[in-house]
């Protein structure tokens, strides 16, 4: 046994190192700067408290190792276990994954419930003792060595080993330099983040069939992502994280517009059923943070750094607590080998914690680096790896064991090597094309949709289906078979009372189908609108079934959202809209009877869309 340790902050980091050294130290002294609430509360020091928090399965598993009972503890605080495979609404590219059972799996609680249960749980340690309200403010010793801590009051704390977890901007750089040390190497990854986060009340009925929603952007275009998480308390937390933003929503309708705007609709649809309980409150990122503490030459003995203050991810993928734990794990390790915190030791756990970085900061600024306005050391082969990663994202909406292998590399429960088998990258191949974006003809189609000439074929196409895909039941049509996504509407004529069919490219968002009343940009609104404004009961017929569906005309923000949505359909509904000077209705297609606009031969596995959602 060792003798005194002291750990320099009590968030995720301080508390997982504090837990690890009270099996290894006589005495174990958490310093903390805020005074710490004894109930569920945000507090000053961790400002990022009230956004979503979701601590992956990885770090589940290794707090439930270390501190045996966690997970239950979470869950009797008002958490709400998550199976990732098949309860969490997981959408992008315009489709959703199917649902597939697994055990990986989070618990969905507020990040100062977390905190509060995690420091209930490591007060109780024998050798472990909190102080909060204490601000750390220089550290004592010499290059060679540090021997204590220096505290705000004048009192000098010695110990045999400190442990800086004071977050990602916490002072090493400074404390080192007044030692007459080096500083690490740092890499920063601009990614302008901004959060924005809103409480509300939650019913048992608001999402049937699923736990949560993650609604993810496809970069470069769609740059929000949106979230609604159960937390304890039976409330839900709405989020919204944006790259490369500059204006956050600051009032109750600025949030629920940029929620509607997602580029799924589930989260907006659950908003519509629930009361807010707070107003939204902001927050933001400016980049990825990593200080190379494992390229320095010289170390002193007796102090080094975890958590945030080594290295700070881009939160979307929710890596940073499970690292935290993780370098906690890996400083337990190292101690154990070197018995005591010599440079050497300190030295080997650099390394250590160096691995357990790595991956996530390769996931994280890969993906940042999607967005072209993100800026900083651009590493190697990253365009290609986004390629592949979409494409396994892709398979993975497609082959059910693609799915659990990817959300589980996410929870970092799989290691990655496992996207590099020939058969996942088979998969990948063979499945990884976009939705409705693998036939040439159909992307020859899209790039000339404009074109005058492309527009007269058009026209000529839509009188040929509208014979030919009326007697085939909307299983032929020359626009469907140029790969292009085509139904067949029938609507009630406004005068005539008899039914009118009509041939109609079409965008799938959810369960629904979204219809474009361009009239091939033409000044007057087509009768087919008219006809659903006057009674939007209709019908549509697709690959030979007849779906019953009720017409909504979208407006505001719906309607902008799904403008997003069709445009890679038929690119041309842009220059339609501009030669038409109108406004051109978008209409949503609400199948009726549980029936779905789903293209069931590829999500079959998904049969539980939430009805309303
Ligand atoms: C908006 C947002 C969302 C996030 N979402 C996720 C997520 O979903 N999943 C995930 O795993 N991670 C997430 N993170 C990251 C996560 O919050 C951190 O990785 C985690 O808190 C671990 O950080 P830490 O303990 O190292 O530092 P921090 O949480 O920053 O805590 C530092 C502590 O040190 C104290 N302190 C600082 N200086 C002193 C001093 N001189 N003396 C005494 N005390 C001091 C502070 O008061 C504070 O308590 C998110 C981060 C942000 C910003």
């Amino acid at each position: 046994m060792n003798g005194t340790a002291v750990v320099i902050g009590a968030s995720i980091a301080g508390l997982a190192a504090a837990r690890v050294l009270g099996d290894r130290y006589e005495t174990v002294i958490v310093l903390e700067r805020d005074e710490l609430p004894n109930v569920n509360a945000p507090r000053q020091g961790v400002p990022q408290g009230p956004h979503c928090h979701v601590l992956v399965a990885a770090g589940l598993r290794e707090f439930e190792r270390l501190l045996p009972g966690f997970r239950a503890e979470l869950i009797a605080a008002g958490g709400t276990p998550i199976e990732i495979g098949s309860e969490l609404y997981l959408t992008r590219y315009g489709r959703a994954w199917p649902a597939v059972p697994g055990d990986v799996e989070f618990v969905s609680v507020g990040r100062p419930m977390m905190e509060l249960v995690l420091r209930e749980r490591v007060a109780k340690v024998p050798a472990v003792t909190i102080r909060d309200g204490v601000v750390v403010t220089a550290l004592a010793g010499s290059a060679d060595a540090v021997t204590g801590v220096q505290l705000d009051t004048g009192e000098l704390i010695e110990a045999d080993l400190v442990v800086d977890c004071t977050g990602r901007a916490g002072r090493s750089d400074r404390w080192l330099t007044e030692l007459g040390l080096p500083i690490p190497a740092q890499l920063d990854i601009k990614i302008g983040l901004g959060y924005c986060t809103q409480l509300f009340r939650r019913g048992s009925d608001d999402l049937p069939g699923w736990k949560g929603i993650v609604t993810l952007p496809t970069a470069p275009d769609q740059s929000v992502e949106g979230v609604a998480f159960p937390i304890e308390d039976e409330r839900w937390l709405i989020g919204l994280i944006a790259w490369h933003v500059d204006g956050l929503p600051d009032d109750g309708a600025s949030f629920a517009a940029a929620v509607r705007a997602l580029p799924d609709p589930a989260i907006g649809r659950l908003l519509d059923r629930v009361e807010p309980v707070t107003e939204p409150v902001t927050a933001r990122l400016r980049s990825n943070h990593r200080r190379l503490f494992e390229r320095l030459d010289r170390v002193p003995a007796g102090y080094l750094a975890l958590g945030d203050a080594i290295c700070s991810f881009n939160p979307f993928y929710g890596h940073g607590m499970t690292c935290a734990v993780q370098e906690a794990v890996a400083l337990g390790a190292t101690l154990d080998q070197h018995g005591r915190a010599s440079a050497e030791m300190v030295r080997d756990y650099y390394r250590a914690a160096a691995g357990v970085v790595t991956v996530p900061w390769q996931m994280a600024v890969d993906g940042d680096f999607a967005y072209p306005k993100t800026s900083g050391p651009r590493p190697r082969g990253v365009g290609f790896r986004n390629r592949f990663a979409a494409r396994i994202m892709l398979a993975s909406q497609v082959v059910p064991e693609l799915k659990t292998t990817f959300f589980g590399i996410l929870q970092l429960v799989v290691p990655p090597e496992r996207l590099m088998r020939p058969r996942v990258v088979a998969q990948a191949l063979l499945h990884g094309g976009r939705p409705g974006r693998g036939n040439p003809v159909a992307s020859f189609m899209r790039r000339h949709s404009s074109d005058g000439w492309l527009k007269a074929i058009g026209i000529a196409q839509a009188r040929v289906d509208q014979f030919i895909g009326r007697v085939s039941h909307g299983r032929i049509t020359s626009t469907g078979l140029s790969g292009l996504p085509s139904l067949m509407l029938t609507t009630t004529g406004r005068s005539s009372g008899q039914a009118r069919t009509i041939p109609l490219l079409y965008t799938n968002d959810g369960d629904e189908f979204v219809v474009v009343a361009t009239n091939f940009g033409r000044p007057a609104h087509p009768g087919w609108s008219a006809n659903l404004l006057a009674n939007p009961a209709a019908t549509v017929e697709l690959r030979g079934r007849r779906i019953p569906v009720r017409a909504v005309l979208a407006e505001d923000a719906e309607r902008e959202r799904l403008w997003r949505l069709v445009t890679p359909t038929w690119p041309a509904y842009e220059t339609y809209s501009h030669s038409s000077g109108r406004n051109i209705r978008v209409f949503r297609l609400v199948p009726q009877n549980g029936g779905s606009a789903r293209d069931d031969r590829q999500t079959s596995a998904d049969d539980r869309i939430p009805k309303g959602a």
